[in-house]
């Protein structure tokens, strides 16, 4: 699928740019290469996933790990496995680490992402306490787009996602054909006012970070500051710095971190530490993410997460990235006529839903909506 691979190109033709504008930096990348392909060979398994090779001998192990923060209840953000019941087989790795629930999705912005849309949905009709079904199957330059993502709201999706907003940078998603050129582009400006009619999120791929596409994603956020952005990895080729700046100045923008880019991709760095303080100071807007373990294995996009958490430290910021900002994202989702309908039509639900249906969430109707007898 497309997504998967756009970051291990724009690994490649980054790195080749580094090798041709600073030859003497050639022997740390070729370090980090190797040593991410060690990364990349670690078996997938929880028992030996463990602590990385030149960690510090006190650093906790993957089962440890689990066990302090499987309370949690965390949450992945940001997951493509909706394809070919990918995910019926990371079901297993989800429940032993003890992740919650999954915002769950396939292919960005193109008319494959229609196929990988309807995959979520069925998964989040047989696993509806564990999986969040978004979408991005529409054609942003088409008026009928509106229809469409009203539709899927109406049925039930929590969120758009993920939508290639902007993206020169990526080889397969500045390619996909249902892209943006840049955050106003098409028929976005009348998305961001109807999705905020549902408080619905939209996860955005935007990349590069900075120029043209980022100015006009602080237009959007300004003019549409009912609507809830969720910058999809924005710690990926950013800066703290400006994760900051951003966070600072727009109150309806969110950030999904990919803890994995972070600490396993050649390009992320390595270390958590530069982003603790934006992730502590701005708690109650950051979410974690695995991108499906993009370029690592998805094991290791796990434990990278609960690795910045326990870096986080404090209890209260731990228990709002890991779930609460997320949750309340979706708790403010009110139900939708087409699913109170259903409910009535069904009978699902029964007196509680007859006592007070306009105060049900779009949580608590899809719950009831997807245990409901079928036919
Ligand atoms: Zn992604």
């Amino acid at each position: 699928m497309a997504s998967r691979w756009m970051w291990a190109s724009q690994t490649i033709i980054l790195l080749g740019a580094v090798f041709v504008l600073a030859g003497c930096e050639e022997q740390t990348n070729s370090a980090q290469e190797t040593e991410s392909a060690a990364v990349v060979s670690t078996p997938s398994v929880l028992a030996s996933a463990g602590p990385v090779k030149t960690a510090e001998p006190q650093t906790p192990s993957m089962e440890q790990l689990v066990e302090r923060y499987k309370g949690l209840e965390l949450i992945d953000a940001h997951n493509h496995d909706a394809s070919d019941s990918r995910y019926q087989s990371q079901l297993g790795l989800w429940k032993q680490t003890g992740l919650g629930r999954t915002v769950l999705f396939g292919d960005v912005s193109e008319p494959s992402a229609v196929g990988t849309d309807a995959v979520a949905w069925e998964a989040y009709l047989k696993y509806p306490d564990r999986v969040i079904p978004y979408f991005s199957g529409f054609d942003l330059h088409d008026p009928g787009c509106l229809q469409v993502i009203r539709g899927n709201l109406e049925k039930g999706y929590f969120g758009l996602g993920e939508i290639a907003v902007a993206s020169t940078n990526s080889p397969v998603v500045s390619k996909v054909a249902w892209k943006a050129n840049d955050p106003m582009d098409g028929y976005l400006p009348q998305i961001y006012d109807l999705i905020a009619e549902y408080n619905a999120p939209i996860l955005i791929h935007l990349d590069p970070v900075g120029g043209e596409p980022l100015a006009k994603l602080e237009q959007a956020l300004e003019e549409h500051p009912d609507t809830i952005f969720i910058f999809g990895h924005i710690n990926a080729y950013n800066s703290p710095q400006e994760t900051e700046r951003l966070m600072a100045k727009h109150p309806n923008l969110y950030g999904d971190f990919f803890a994995g880019f972070t600490l396993y991709n050649p390009d992320g760095g390595g270390k958590a530490e530069p982003f603790l303080p934006v992730l502590k100071k701005y708690a109650d807007r950051f979410m974690l993410s695995t991108d499906s373990g993009y370029g690592i294995t998805e094991v290791r996009a796990i434990e990278a997460m609960y690795r910045v958490l326990d870096q986080l430290g404090d209890p209260v910021v731990q228990k709002n990235i890991a779930h609460d900002n997320l949750m309340k994202l979706l708790q403010a989702q009110p139900a939708t006529q087409t699913q109170l309908k259903e409910l009535r039509k069904q009978g699902a639900g029964g007196a509680g839903t007859e006592a007070a249906p306009q105060k049900l969430s779009k949580l608590e109707a899809g719950r009831l909506l997807a245990q409901a007898p079928k036919g």
